[in-house]
């Protein structure tokens, strides 16, 4: 039978924690780092030396593979401290399986779940003290797995890290985001690496970014490979629809990334009584629905902002705006962030806290 124990995790603190100097107020988003990170090596086909240790610089071989094949993955989740003072995790289980499925596209080695889920609440605990305690705001944490094996030639790597990197960010601001459905550039195709969160998914997706923004839109709505018309999501967002008052979301067909989010909340909206149906969706559809008055409300499910509501969509030449009020959004908005911050019950066990 195999043992399932708590790995041990050796502990090299700080000196001294720079937490003093960050401004909670005005936290620069995406620069700033908690003082220490998770990490840990694949070698001869198992994970080796779990540590924590002070935040520095990797040492790193010309030849590590991940800078030339592109074996790296990551997962994007939060930390915040409830009612109870207790740093929170939400379905971090669910992040730890995605992870491993993305490794199992890549070619990569599992990270075991207790490892992955034991490093990141040791690590939460001893950064507790970065955790913005805002409404909204919160720890987001970034566990990530790359191939460091210096090698030159196509298969996969022998040795991996796994490390886990913290950084707080602020309440911000959840504005209305306008979205451009891109008709030129794809995301991805069934049987490619959309499902999986891999950096390479993000390069590709740089250039049509800038493009949108320079167009005067905020992100990019992607369409399906072959005839640019189905909906798949958007940026780092999955996309819902309310329509005839029922919620629609393009159904995961292999090349949208799985949201955690986007499954909480299809679980949410069906809890307030709502049905929720997966299927494709064409661009053309959506269009038409806003123009009979039908298209009632438009969102993205995402963890760095949880729901963002979309003001218009830019398409062939012209721009269609979507209709101002959100209201059920902004319900199920509310209810995921009062989960989170232990003001709603857990009902569905989504919470693990850090003890
Ligand atoms: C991470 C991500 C999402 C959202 O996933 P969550 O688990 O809800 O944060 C959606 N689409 C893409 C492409 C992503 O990378």
């Amino acid at each position: 039978m195999q043992q399932l124990m708590t790995p041990h995790i050796k502990v090299t603190k700080v000196a001294q924690s720079k937490v003093d100097a960050l401004d909670f107020d005005n936290i620069p988003l995406g620069k700033t780092f908690t003082d220490h990170m998770f990490v840990c090596e694949y070698e001869n086909g198992e994970w080796t030396s779990p540590r924590i240790e002070p935040l520095e610089l990797i040492p790193t071989h010309p030849a590590a593979m991940a800078l030339h094949y592109g074996q790296a993955i990551f997962e994007g989740m939060k930390a915040t401290v409830g009612t109870s003072g207790v740093p929170l995790l939400f379905r971090p289980e669910q992040n730890a399986r995605r992870l491993n499925e993305s490794a199992d596209r890549m070619g990569m080695p599992n990270v075991p779940e207790e490892l992955f889920i034991e490093g990141l609440k040791q690590l939460v605990n001893l950064e507790r003290n970065w955790i913005p305690p805002q409404e909204g705001s919160a720890l987001y944490l970034r566990p990530f797995m790359y191939a460091d094996e210096p090698f030159i030639g196509m298969r996969a790597a022998t040795s991996y890290k796994f490390i886990i990197i913290a950084s707080p960010s602020g309440p911000f601001f959840t504005k209305k985001i306008r979205l451009y459905a891109e008709t030129q550039y794809i995301r991805a195709a069934a049987g490619g690496t959309g499902e999986a969160k891999a950096a390479g998914n993000y390069a590709a997706a740089i250039l049509p970014t800038e493009e949108a923004k320079q167009k005067g839109y905020d992100q990019v709505l992607w369409l399906d490979a072959i005839e640019h018309k189905y909906i798949q999501e958007v940026g780092t967002m999955n996309i819902f629809f309310k329509v005839d008052g029922k919620f629609i979301t393009p159904e995961t067909d292999g090349a949208i990334l799985k949201g955690i989010t986007r499954d909480s909340v299809m679980t949410l909206l069906k809890d307030k009584g709502f049905e929720v149906i997966e299927k494709p969706i064409t661009i053309d559809e959506i269009i038409t629905y806003n123009e009979e008055g039908r298209l009632e409300e438009a969102f993205g499910t995402g963890t760095a902002v949880s729901i963002a509501m979309i003001e218009a969509i830019g398409y062939l030449g012209r721009t269609i705006e979507l209709p101002e009020a959100n209201p059920v959004s902004q319900d199920v908005k509310s209810t995921l962030d009062a989960i989170k911050m232990e003001k709603e019950e857990d009902t569905h066990d989504w919470i693990v806290p850090v003890a």
